[in-house]
């Protein structure tokens, strides 16, 4: 097997800046007027700790806001263009690749599909993945995903019309950037909603969240065919094409009968390098508190060496300025899955605060709690241990202050052209963190504090609310009303989890 094939070869940071997954703790790239805007030197010091924690692609999502013709003649669209350009001059001084992921069909702030066997709207697609491949002349690898939001079902459109049109599209990048990759995304049941997705009466292909699940609604039959179309279609691909494949068709990655990947995953494998896309691993997709789901994690890496010759996958995350440790923790879960998650939790609190810091790891499994996509962890604490478990942990964060950044861990801001190493020649190991060492522990503070007053005896819930909420999402009290709501939708559920606990706690008594 080439070495670029290996177990874990591609580690691939993907963070999703997408406009209803915005927060205080992910950059800000579509509303140049409204906060958590980030400079140039802030994304040097992200790729600075990514490449330090072992990362070797940086992926990012050309979000449909930016994929119309309105967004590319903007100066929105301009400022993306340069910022993503120095990303990727960056990244390439750190051995890091670049991947730019683009629902093949999926077009501007509404979240239309287009059809592509409506001749006008695949032209308009054929255009704007033309232009948007221009604009990044140095980029890496061009992935190609079938949506959510996206797919269609208009027109006669099918899992098969989305394998097909990749191919034309592939062929197209590599016409623009003939060193670039490709990388085709099997998302979904698999091909999230080609064929299947409904629409309201007269649907022209715009986004409908009452309808969205219906996106999932595969079946044994559909996969068989249009996998077996896939394997006929590879080879029209242009080399070298990845595919991005998980254990089995489910938001989950869950190999369960009738949704099984694996037999699929590894017959690509004979031809093309595979590569996983778990978002239920690290972080999911709502729950915004410091992640610690390293358990299911590690031990989904290992049915994954397992399964089917991977090569390595995407870990997702929204919150880059909160979960350095996830992040931590991920690209290791690819370089030794079976690595201790503890033993790495307390090494890279140690590398922050001094050997104190080791004692964090024994307190963060109590933000992990909230159930949510990936988390199944169950905690049964009563209410009253769970605030004094939180109040120490306040303490401890406390007493951390000023330890910081004096051991092996660095701020990679500090320096955004990268004059340090990790691991270099001095004697303590340096790990470059992104933002400040002493910013981390600020905002683990922070989570703490709130959560220890949420278990508190007669708690202000809707203080406490609002505190949450001014903290993290403080950006959408400045936004229309998104297309996908789920800030509120995610606030009310972590809120309401405690609420609950409480409840539950006040009956035992
Ligand atoms: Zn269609």
């Amino acid at each position: 097997m080439k070495p670029d094939h290996q177990f874990g070869a591609r580690r691939v940071y993907y963070n999703n800046f997408a406009a209803h997954l915005l927060n205080a703790y992910n950059p800000n790239m579509l509303y140049p007027d409204l906060p958590y805007r980030w400079s140039d030197a802030d994304w040097r010091g992200l790729i600075e700790m990514i490449a330090a924690f072992g990362f070797n692609v940086f992926e990012f999502w050309l979000v449909p806001r930016l994929f119309c013709r309105n967004a590319l003649e903007s100066e929105l669209g301009r400022e993306f263009t340069r910022q993503l350009n120095v990303v990727i001059e960056h990244a390439h001084k750190r051995d890091v690749k670049v991947e730019m992921l683009c629902s093949l069909a999926t077009v501007g702030p509404d979240w239309r599909t287009f059809c592509p066997n409506v001749k006008a709207e695949w032209e308009e697609l054929r255009f704007l993945w033309s232009a948007w491949a221009q604009r990044f002349p140095e980029l890496d690898i061009a992935g190609i995903f079938p949506g959510d939001p996206g797919g269609c079902s208009r027109n006669g459109c099918t899992a098969e019309t989305y394998i097909d049109k990749s191919v034309e599209i592939a062929g197209l990048i590599k016409e623009k950037l003939p060193r670039a990759e490709i990388e085709f995304h099997t998302w979904g049941p698999p091909f999230f909603a080609w064929g299947i997705i409904q629409g309201p009466p007269g649907w022209q292909g715009e986004f409908a969240q009452a309808d969205q699940h219906t996106a999932w609604v595969g079946n044994r039959q559909r996969t068989e065919r249009s996998m077996i179309h896939l394997l006929k279609r590879l080879p029209d691909f242009p080399e070298p094409t990845s595919v991005a494949i998980n254990l089995g068709f489910n938001a989950d990655g869950d190999p369960k009968e009738g949704e099984d990947g694996r037999p699929w995953a590894r017959e690509i494998a004979k031809s093309h390098r595979i590569l996983t896309w778990n978002f239920s691993l690290t972080e999911g997709e709502n729950a915004i508190v410091p992640h610690f789901r390293f358990e299911r994690l590690f031990a989904q890496r290992r049915k994954e060496r397992e399964a089917a010759p991977y090569s390595g996958g995407i870990c997702f995350t929204m919150t880059p300025l909160l979960n350095q440790l996830s992040l931590y923790e991920a690209a290791h879960s690819f370089t030794n899955p079976d690595a201790d998650w503890r033993e790495l939790a307390g090494d890279f609190f140690e590398a922050i605060f001094g050997p104190a810091g080791r004692d964090a790891v024994d307190f963060l499994p109590l933000f992990e709690v909230v159930p949510d996509w990936g988390n199944y962890a169950e905690l049964d604490l009563s209410r009253e241990e769970y605030h004094a478990r939180m109040t120490r942990f306040v303490s401890l964060l406390e007493d951390l202050k000023g330890s910081e950044g004096n051991r092996g861990m660095v701020d990679a801001s500090l320096s955004p052209d990268g004059s340090h190493s990790a691991f270099g020649a001095s004697a303590a190991p340096t790990l470059p963190l992104h933002p400040s060492p002493e910013a981390y522990r600020q905002e683990v503070l922070f989570f703490a504090g709130l959560v220890a007053d949420l278990t508190a005896p007669a708690p202000d819930i809707d203080r406490l609310r609002q505190r949450y909420w001014d903290r993290v999402y403080a950006i959408y009290d400045q936004l229309p009303e998104h297309v996908d709501p789920r800030p509120h939708a995610a606030t009310d559920r972590l809120i309401q989890f405690f609420q609950e606990k409480m409840r539950n706690t006040t009956t035992r008594q």
